[in-house]
């Protein structure tokens, strides 16, 4: 996945400013943000850049409005996105394409027009879609849809690159990488590695996804398994990314299983086809009925799709936290200890102001969005997983 040199050795037993843990999208996003910072950093992984839940992500980059901080930390983070899209190489895909709330009747409606006050009150640019105008701007979706919501700064990713690019940018700045360097221990301003060897911080940054809680005991997150799918090449087919309103349901619900019809267009013309939710199951391989649900919805949306080639299935965790919400922000009993994880379904979408509030509280600063709903403080045993 990684162009840039790195090595287990290339990580010395010393001391930095910050090390990370972890080279997700999260991680990588820190990594970039403390180098920025003027900090001497390391970045140490177990496995490779972006090779875990951020490869099996779909990378859409969405402003989400369950609740107002979820709503203030991923319009922010589109915002970086948005800043940064200059300078990100082809290969990250960067595309604003929009999404598209797809309402599927009158009672969808509504909730479509709660949306689109909800977002033009915080400025953010939505048009509502009657039945025609959803029919013109998707005509491969299913007659007599209702209508929808038309997100227009929301656009799409390509997660691994964006996550490589971070990291070479911070290289670039001076930051070491080891990758294939599992940690076993973090705590008192030491990081431990499987092989004995110690590195000092002032921070450590636990953004090990869903490797967290194992390095920070009392942190509980919950794994949530997801399946995406992608086609061969038809371009123009897909114009958006379309989101039917159920999804909500779906992403709401914390508890059973899921789908929900959900999919992307690629600058390469293939469909990525989401989207499933599985709690309490923690193997790896393709679920068969829950992939058959997943087509099945996504063909009652858009029929023409189960006419196409699929040329990949895969699936990936989720690293879910008991109130949607990531934590950002000091582990209580540790000084040197902060985490940047328990991002659930939106990593991608919030990783950069996820790394910018968290380096803001680092430095003492005040963020440019209110901390406090995503500091790890909030996390008791009253709240955690059992
Ligand atoms: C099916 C699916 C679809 C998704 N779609 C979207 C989407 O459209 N938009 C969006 O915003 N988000 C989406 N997400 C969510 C997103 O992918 C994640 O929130 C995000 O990738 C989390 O990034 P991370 O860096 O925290 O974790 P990860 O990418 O999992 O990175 C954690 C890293 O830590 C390393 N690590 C773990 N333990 C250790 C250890 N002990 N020592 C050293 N290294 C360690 C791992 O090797 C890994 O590289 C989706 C997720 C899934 C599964």
């Amino acid at each position: 996945m990684s162009r840039a040199s790195v090595s287990p050795a290339g990580v010395k037993a010393a001391t930095y400013d910050a090390v990370v843990v972890g080279a997700g999208i999260v991680g990588a996003a820190c990594a970039d943000e403390c180098v920025r910072e003027g900090m001497r950093v390391a970045v140490v992984d177990g496995d490779v850049i972006g090779g875990g839940a951020t490869a099996a992500g779909m990378g859409h980059i969405v402003v989400m409005d369950d609740s107002d901080p979820q709503f203030a930390l991923t319009r922010y983070s589109q915002q970086l996105w948005q800043e940064l899209r200059p300078a990100l190489p082809a290969d990250v895909e960067y595309e604003q394409c929009g999404t598209i709330w797809v309402a599927a009747d009158e009672q969808e409606m509504a909730e479509v027009h709660r949306k689109q006050d909800y977002y033009s009150q915080r400025g953010v640019p939505v048009e509502v879609l009657g039945q025609d105008a959803l029919q013109s701007t998707e005509p491969n979706l299913r007659k007599a849809l209702a209508g929808g919501l038309l997100v227009h700064e929301d656009g799409v990713l390509y997660p691994p690159c964006a996550a490589r690019f971070l990291i070479e940018r911070a290289q670039a700045g001076g930051a070491t990488i080891g990758l294939g360097c599992s940690v076993s221990q973090i705590g008192n301003g030491l990081v431990r590695l499987d092989d004995g060897r110690e590195l000092s911080a002032g921070a450590i940054i636990n953004a090990a996804g869903n490797g967290a809680a194992s390095l920070t005991p009392g942190l509980a997150t919950k794994k949530r398994k997801g399946h995406l799918i992608i086609t061969d090449r038809y371009p123009g087919f897909v114009r958006h990314q379309l989101v039917e309103l159920g999804y909500l349901k779906s992403a709401h619900s914390t508890t059973g299983d899921s789908v929900a019809f959900n999919v992307q267009p690629r600058r390469t013309g293939q469909i990525l086809i989401g989207s499933s939710r599985q709690y309490d199951v923690e193997d790896k391989p393709v679920d068969n009925p829950i992939l058959l649900r997943m087509l099945q919805r996504a063909g009652e949306y858009m029929p023409g799709l189960a006419q196409m080639s699929t040329i990949r299935v895969w699936t990936g965790f989720r690293a879910a936290t008991p109130d949607q919400l990531p934590l950002i922000g000091p582990w209580p009993g540790d000084s040197t200890v902060f985490l940047a994880t328990g991002h659930e379904g939106l990593g991608i979408t919030t990783s950069l102001a996820s790394a910018r509030i968290l380096v803001d509280q680092i430095a003492g600063r005040r963020a440019a969005i209110p901390i406090e709903p995503y500091l790890p403080s909030r996390v008791s045993s009253e709240h955690a997983y059992v």
